[in-house]
């Protein structure tokens, strides 16, 4: 893909998550992104809208320099924004990149991921603002669930939002991929909402998609006595079942 052809993808993209009916996302919550090559990528610029946006909405930044910051121990909310204003491309640029543009940054240094969305769903939200967040979003209910979202999510506690969630969201990714041997395609934030990652636009949105249908089963599960999540064993086998490896790439995960 060319620039102009990534940046048609995103707002594509964009726009999907951010549609009014589909509750992913209102007023300027939520952000999106993709990777342009190996140190850089597109982020939503502050102040902007996911329903709305337009290729000329997106700043390209330097992933290197975004996530520099997370290494300086007494960097303070003034630090950051100066450092993001120091990581963009164009040094004639004015806006500045979203506030979550580091906690892109630094999941697009796992190579796998080419395009990324932060959404507040609503269903989602019932749950990751409920006494049952973390064992409703770790958990396997479908088979389905397993082929879009794969066999695990990572699930990040309520943190302070800003450097402090970026430095925990970093250390939970790295010990999933440890376990794991593979990086998460969702990241759960407790009391806030989800990130969807993939090689494509199309993966991300599907990932976002199934985890807001998930949450909808599960609060009917929960209503109706409590969920009977899937046993490893099972969850195993579907992962592996070749398949079920065919369908996701089908459905383009
Ligand atoms: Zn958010």
């Amino acid at each position: 893909m060319n620039n102009d052809e990534i940046l048609q993808t995103l707002t594509a993209m964009s726009h999907y998550v951010g549609a009014p009916d589909r509750g992913y996302a209102i007023l300027g919550e939520g952000n999106t992104s993709a990777r342009i090559d190996g140190d850089s990528m597109y982020i939503k610029a502050s102040g902007t809208a996911l329903g709305t946006m337009k290729p000329a909405d997106f700043l390209a930044v330097s992933i290197s320099k975004v996530t520099d910051i997370l290494d300086e121990p007494n960097a303070t909310d003034d630090d950051v924004r100066e450092n993001l204003r120091a990581a963009l491309l164009d040094p004639r640029e004015e806006r500045l990149p979203s506030v979550e543009t580091v906690m892109h940054a630094l999941l697009y240094e796992y190579g796998e991921y080419n395009f990324i969305a932060h959404t507040h769903p609503v269903a989602c939200g019932g749950l990751l603002c409920s006494v049952n967040a973390k064992e409703a979003m770790l958990g396997r209910v479908c088979p389905d669930q397993i082929v879009v979202m794969g066999r695990a999510s990572v699930f990040v506690p309520y943190v302070d939002p800003g450097l402090a969630l970026a430095r925990e969201v970093r250390d939970r990714v790295r010990q999933f991929v440890e376990e794991e041997n593979e990086p998460p395609k969702a990241i759960t934030l407790e009391n806030h909402g989800v990130f969807a990652l993939g090689p494509t636009a199309k993966s991300v949105m599907n990932i976002t998609d199934m985890a807001e249908k998930m949450a909808y089963v599960l609060l009917g599960a929960y209503s109706a006595g409590g969920p009977k999540f899937m046993t490893e064993k099972d969850i195993d086998r579907i992962a592996t079942r070749p398949d079920e490896k065919y369908r996701q790439k089908l459905i383009g995960g």
